[in-house]
């Protein structure tokens, strides 16, 4: 299992501002991957201890930014899953294809005091289509 990347310093609302700046500079999907006719993220979150956030589906099209990077579905998380490897793993399989698991890395605030981690658990899957040739 690999670790998402996160800075457990980061504040839910830094993260939101920090994501949007990035995305907003990010290249579009055109640009970035001009094969690429879209790609599709499903995302689903498993954990043990409360209430598991609703699994998520993304369908990202030229005009979109190629940024994959989601935040914590939980609102009071500073954490955030970066699946820009997963994208260029699926970008790179013959199936065009590639599922792994990350956890989440953040920080919430009633557990700043114990470092513990949120360990939200994301099981996503990317699939991505190219333009006929
Ligand atoms: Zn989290």
């Amino acid at each position: 299992m690999r670790l998402a990347k996160a800075n457990p310093e980061v504040g839910a609302q830094d993260r939101a501002d920090r994501l949007r700046r990035i995305r907003s500079a990010a290249q579009v999907l055109r640009i970035a991957f001009p094969a690429v006719q879209h790609i599709q993220l499903e995302l689903k979150f498993e954990t043990s201890n409360r209430l598991t956030p609703a699994s998520q589906s993304h369908q990202l099209h030229p005009p979109a930014r190629a940024f994959f990077e989601f935040p914590c579905p939980y609102a009071d998380c500073g954490g955030s899953f970066d699946l820009t490897a997963a994208v260029n793993a699926a970008l790179a399989d013959q199936a065009r294809h590639s599922q792994g698991m990350l956890a989440c890395e953040g920080l919430r605030p009633l557990s700043y005091a114990t470092r513990q981690l949120c360990g939200l658990r994301l099981i996503y899957t990317v699939d991505a289509t190219f333009y006929p040739k």
